[in-house]
């Protein structure tokens, strides 16, 4: 175990499986003036709640956005701007 990192697994909101953070795609809850939007953090430097999806995978946030998973992982109610998200540019440039 010495010198060995071990990564924190996280649960795809779109899937449900779980996977090694390296294998994730972040997505963060930005509340500004705008109201509440979704966006990629591709850095992971972004402040707020996480949601994550299986990186590069469009079925998963397909699967996400269809049961209106962003709401249950960020824990909101009110609606969710997901246009950056749904962007599919975006979510090519996750696979890389
Ligand atoms: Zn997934």
């Amino acid at each position: 175990m010495k010198g060995q990192s071990i990564q924190p697994l996280r649960t795809c909101i779109g899937c449900r499986a779980r996977r090694g953070q390296s294998e994730m795609a972040r997505l963060v809850l930005v509340d500004d003036e705008g109201g509440l939007s979704v966006k990629w953090d591709f850095r992971r430097r972004l402040a707020g709640r996480g949601a994550w999806l299986c990186r590069g995978s469009g079925e998963c946030l397909a699967a996400a956005l269809k049961k209106k998973a962003f709401n249950r992982a960020f824990k909101v109610s009110r609606p969710l701007d997901l246009k950056e998200v749904e962007t599919p540019q975006v979510i090519n440039t996750a696979a890389t």
